[in-house]
């Protein structure tokens, strides 16, 4: 049977089993224990797997310059799904690791064909304001456009074009296009530009990204690979998440409101959004309380464990109810909507402050037409 993830579709990734047995991405509960503080997505299963993850642990935990980069294509409003990419940022650079985030502005022109001018203003705006505003050091990040790097960077992306072929990119990527093209060429310069020694010069670099973007990784570390006579690169590291469920039991996505909660959300709306999402709850009260609830299948229990609730026990407390019939879904819905308004309102309270810091920084970079 075939398997491909198409890096800019829509199609919800639902076997992540599967994606060890055909695409050779390790499980991540392996490496586990290299880590003595793990983050939260680490010890619940969020983070699931990871490529040459322990290699790059190992170079940071003996002293040696890695780095962790992650982009994110500004093709709509800054969603909780794109929250738990910066929280791995926040993570990583708590922990001293240089970090650099990148704005994937011609890619949402090219793939999606959103205007420029829109695509830096939702860069700027949304993904670099929210990011400043979930903690992530405006100081110590690197922040850039694709569309504003260095010569050498775009030197790799036109080298990298002679040895890959049309059916190759096909195979891994389904209908292929110039514009798609130039973006998983783009991609790829963007998780191995850090390791050239002109260009950082970092023994490693991980990437850390959702299942759906692996295409591009697996891409970037078979040219790598190719170009090891001419160029001197590294294989990116990479380590995979689950995507938090849409609301409404698709895929969560900025092009659908219904099922996502955004971060500039009105609140009043955002706790709508809870109250009418997906469950895991029974047909009736009574036949909730005989038979319990089904957290594995509920989005509300995914909003705890992926956002709201920190602490294992309680997370654990809020399963074993709901399993045990003990929990009805109104209740534990109006419990998360709480959670949910607490940290809106707080997030919402430092963006005005972080909008500024991200217009400053967007001088700087001066991403252009
Ligand atoms: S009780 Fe809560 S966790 Fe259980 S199914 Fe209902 S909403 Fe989900």
């Amino acid at each position: 049977m075939e398997l491909r993830i198409d890096p800019w579709g829509s199609t919800v990734i639902r076997e992540y089993e599967k994606l060890f047995q055909y695409f050779g991405i390790k499980p991540f509960r392996e490496v586990l224990h290299l880590i003595d503080k793990p983050h939260m997505y680490m010890t619940r299963g969020i983070i699931f797997g990871h490529r040459d993850f322990d290699k790059f642990w190992k170079l940071y935990r003996s002293g040696r310059r890695v780095a962790v980069l992650t982009g994110f294509m500004p093709s709509g409003r800054f969603h909780i799904g794109h929250k738990m990419v910066v929280e791995q940022l926040v993570y990583y650079q708590r922990l001293g690791i240089d970090v650099y985030m990148l704005i994937a502005d011609a890619e949402a022109y090219a793939v999606r064909r959103i205007p420029r001018s829109e695509v830096i203003r939702i860069g700027v705006e949304e993904y670099i304001a929210n990011a400043i505003a979930l903690g992530l050091d405006s100081e110590k990040t690197v922040f850039y456009f694709q569309t504003n790097q260095r010569p050498e960077y775009y030197r790799l992306i036109q080298l990298f074009s002679r040895k890959v072929t049309f059916n190759e990119l096909e195979a891994i990527y389904g209908s292929i296009e110039p514009a798609k093209i130039m973006a998983a060429l783009t991609q790829v310069a963007d998780v191995t530009f850090l390791t050239h020694p002109s260009m950082g010069g970092y023994e490693a670099v991980l990437v850390p990204v959702g299942a759906d973007q692996d295409p591009h990784l697996r891409l970037a570390r078979d040219l790598v690979e190719r170009f090891s006579s001419e160029i001197e690169l590294k294989q990116p590291s990479s380590t995979y998440h689950r995507f938090m469920t849409g609301l409404d039991g698709g895929k969560m996505s900025s092009s659908r409101p219904e099922s996502a909660i955004f971060l500039t959300d009105d609140i009043e709306e955002a706790k709508k959004k809870v109250f009418r999402a997906l469950t895991g709850g029974r047909a009736t009260a009574e036949e909730q309380r005989r038979l319990g609830g089904e957290p594995e299948k509920c989005v509300v229990f995914e909003l705890f464990a992926y956002h709201l609730v920190k602490d294992d026990k309680e997370l654990k407390r809020i399963y074993d109810e709901c399993r045990s019939g003990l929990r009805l879904c109104g209740q534990c819905k109006r419990e998360a909507a709480k959670l949910l308004e607490e940290f809106l309102r707080e997030h919402q309270e430092k963006l005005a402050q972080a909008r500024e810091e991200a217009r400053r920084i967007a001088k700087e970079i001066k991403p252009s037409f």
